[in-house]
């Protein structure tokens, strides 16, 4: 995004539009954090501005300020092709391919609307006008903080906007510790909390909300770690009757895939998880220096997302993708042993 594209879009932006947020499916803290963030903002400049995501996100992000105004597009469809049909400009956020949008991709497919995506995955598509794209980016939430200073609007960041901004930038970062958490990152929080986010607080509404059963879900998860050293490796499995007996809900699952990164040594994680209701095994890998999850994802499990954090699906029986998946490693001994 250069300074013609920030030029234009201050010119779109100088008059009341209907605008449209969307993120991808399984949105997660840096994607109702940004969504939220930029919708805030465009109602402040006095516009009609919606956030629409495909489908539900975790309890734990349901105390996000405005988050109760945000539009399911699988539970309120007829609400949101509407709005999104009426769009003047649409941003898209924390994904960037629309096939990323779950079951609105066909609507936003066939929009003719200006699009603006603003995202930090690798291998941007380039269905929009505007790009602003960024891999070296914590996250959305920091690209949104920029965007905004950009648009030379710091002065209008509130307590509300600065409280969005921070829960993005902490939930893709693991707090502040993963590798594209930079200087800047921790100017960018510094700053926000000067205007008002409540860091403290916002730590404890977060990660301070397990219940007994998730705590028990994630017991099953350890029993079912596997560790492969000759591949610095681990990796676990759950299976929908694992979930089922932990009373499973949304985000339950959600950082498991780390504890595997957490032993000594290992430099690949990753998580096996049984949807029977969408016929898949939903992948997490993650992996530490310079093995590309991207890569191994987007190569062997449809897949993608970050260098070091990626996601994927398989659509073989759980046991038969751990047996594909351990039979792919054997290719990456050397890298993974560098
Ligand atoms: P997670 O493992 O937390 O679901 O996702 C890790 C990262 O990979 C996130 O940035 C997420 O957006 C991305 N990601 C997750 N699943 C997919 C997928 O199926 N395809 C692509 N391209 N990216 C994904
Ligand atoms: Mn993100």
């Amino acid at each position: 995004m250069n300074n013609l594209d920030i030029k234009e879009i201050k010119e779109l932006l100088s008059t009341p539009k209907n605008i449209v947020i969307v993120t991808h499916k399984n949105p997660d803290g840096d994607a109702v954090g940004s969504t939220m963030a930029l919708h805030h903002y465009l109602t402040s400049l006095g516009h009609n501005s919606t956030v629409i995501t495909p489908n539900e996100y975790p309890d734990f992000l349901k105390w996000i300020p405005g988050q109760d105004t945000i539009i399911k597009y699988n539970n309120n469809t007829e609400a949101a092709k509407s709005k999104i049909e009426e769009a003047d400009l649409i941003f898209t956020l924390d994904f960037n391919h629309l096939s990323r949008s779950g079951d609105m991709e066909s609507v936003l497919a066939k929009t003719n609307t200006t699009f603006i995506m603003i995202d930090h995955h690798q291998q941007p598509d380039s269905y929009p006008k505007y790009t602003y794209s960024d891999t070296g980016m914590s996250s959305t939430c920091q690209m949104i903080y920029h965007f905004i200073e950009k648009l030379g609007d710091l002065e209008k960041i509130t307590p509300q906007i600065a409280t969005c901004i921070y829960v993005g930038i902490m939930t893709d970062t693991g707090s502040f510790r993963f590798r594209s958490t930079t200087n800047i990152t921790h100017t960018v929080i510094a700053d926000l909390i000067n205007r008002g986010a409540d860091n403290t607080s916002i730590h404890e509404n977060i990660y301070d909300t397990n219940t007994i059963s998730r705590l028990q879900l994630k017991g099953v998860a350890l029993k079912n770690l596997k560790v492969l050293p000759e591949y610095k490796t681990a990796y676990i499995t759950i299976s929908q009757d694992e979930l089922d007996q932990n009373n499973f809900r949304k985000g339950d699952t959600e950082g498991f895939v780390n504890l595997g990164l957490s032993i000594s040594g290992i430099k690949f994680a990753v998580i096996f998880i049984e949807n029977r209701g969408e016929g898949i095994i939903k992948i997490s890998l993650r992996s530490k220096g310079d093995f590309s999850v991207n890569e191994f994802s987007r190569n062997h499990f449809e897949g993608g997302g970050h260098h070091n954090a990626a996601g994927g699906k398989s659509n073989l029986s759980l046991p038969n993708t751990i047996d594909k998946f351990i039979s792919i490693l054997p290719a990456y001994k050397n890298v993974l042993n560098q």
